[in-house]
């Protein structure tokens, strides 16, 4: 690992100054993501700026009924919270299925939507990775393919977003709040992170500097039903090869609403509004479940070594669709 300064930061404009100006410097939250990437020397930042006194570490109520959690609440406070678990379970679900209870402690609200790809090619500095160094090419196009994407990818990079809240957080309709060199500004959650296009080094929207202050939750509504489910190769410490948040509601046997987030898929929580859409005012049957899939994954381009996330895709929808349908009744 390199040689880095710490400074521990105490002001957010101080601190959005110095990443604006020291191309050098990076943002600190729990590091457990970062500080793995710069013992790979993956990045290799001269100068960490500890943020986490910089934003809130509390989940509060807002007026319209929604919760506001701060970039510093740890992973584990947020799924652990009452009003979380019981208005948003399908967040709290998505935290707990990720990482340990030792990671999630120290893991940020903020440090996880900005986590990077667990591309094994993006971790090893030996091989080629458009991501970590652009221009370069990408070793998963003819390497290890059984963790990428199906939906949303380019020819430079197929890797996938790997964190679980963020999937949850697309389904609900999240807004993150961002401070940056000029203004405060909102970004939806789809909004948030990028699909690889020609620039994949780029992950998400946000600007040098642009620093996460915290997430807002709207209203439950439908999410009132709503349920995480993750399938993994080992049953904890692996990442999702297909996630699906999902919130469904069920009026007279027709569904009236439904929210769908899939993860493992793309290079971002990937909103699956098609399947939205062909299931509104749709029978909620298996059948209805199923078309919606269908229909959602017909843009699916799989790799030859990830062609079987397209039916484990299918199923899981149907599978978490079923589920909250039972429960609904
Ligand atoms: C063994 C292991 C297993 C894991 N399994 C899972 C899993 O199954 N599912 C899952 O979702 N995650 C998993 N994770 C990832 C874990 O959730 C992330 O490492 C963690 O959430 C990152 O949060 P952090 O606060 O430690 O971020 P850091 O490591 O401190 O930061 C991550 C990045 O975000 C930037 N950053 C942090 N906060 C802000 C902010 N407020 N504004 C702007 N930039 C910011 C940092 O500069 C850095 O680039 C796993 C991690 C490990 C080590
Ligand atoms: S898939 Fe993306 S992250 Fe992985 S090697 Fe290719 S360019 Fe790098």
């Amino acid at each position: 690992m390199r040689p880095f300064r710490y400074e521990r930061a105490d002001e957010v404009s101080a601190a959005v100054t110095t990443l604006v100006r020291d191309p050098e410097a990076a943002y600190l939250a729990g590091g457990t993501n970062l500080v793995d990437l710069m013992r790979l020397e993956v990045v290799t930042p001269e100068l960490l700026i500890d943020i986490r006194r910089l934003t809130s570490d509390r989940i509060e109520e807002l007026p319209d009924g929604g919760l506001r959690i701060g970039a510093a609440v740890p992973n584990s406070d947020l799924a652990a919270d009452p009003r979380v678990r019981r208005r948003y379970p399908v967040l709290s679900q998505a935290l707990l299925s990720g990482a340990s209870g030792q990671l999630r402690n120290l893991a940020t609200t903020g440090g996880n939507l900005l986590q990077r790809t667990r591309c094994p090619y993006f971790q090893d500095i030996t091989t080629a990775c458009n991501k970590r160094t652009p221009g370069a090419g990408c070793s998963a196009m003819e390497g290890y393919q059984r963790d990428m994407a199906i939906l949303g990818a380019s020819p430079t990079c197929v890797a996938t977003h790997p964190s679980d809240m963020a999937v949850a957080l697309a389904a609900l309709d999240a807004v993150v709040t961002v401070a940056g060199p000029a203004s405060e500004r909102r970004i939806r959650l789809t909004e948030l992170h990028r699909l690889p296009e020609a620039d994949p080094e780029r992950d998400t929207v946000l600007a040098r500097g642009e620093l996460i202050t915290g997430v807002e939750l709207p209203p439950p509504h439908s999410a009132l039903r709503s349920r995480y489910r993750k399938v993994r190769d080992r049953a904890s410490y692996a990442f999702a090869l297909i996630s699906v948040a999902a919130a469904l509601e069920v009026t007279d046997g027709a569904v009236r609403d439904a929210r769908i987030a899939l993860g493992g898929v793309a290079h971002k929580p990937w909103r699956a509004t098609t399947a939205e859409a062909t299931l509104r005012g749709a029978p909620a049957t298996r059948e209805s479940f199923l078309d919606a899939a269908a229909a959602e994954l017909s843009a699916a381009r799989p790799l030859p070594g990830n062609a079987f996330k397209v039916p484990l895709a299918r199923n899981t929808m149907v599978a978490t669709l079923l589920e909250l349908l039972e429960e609904a009744r």
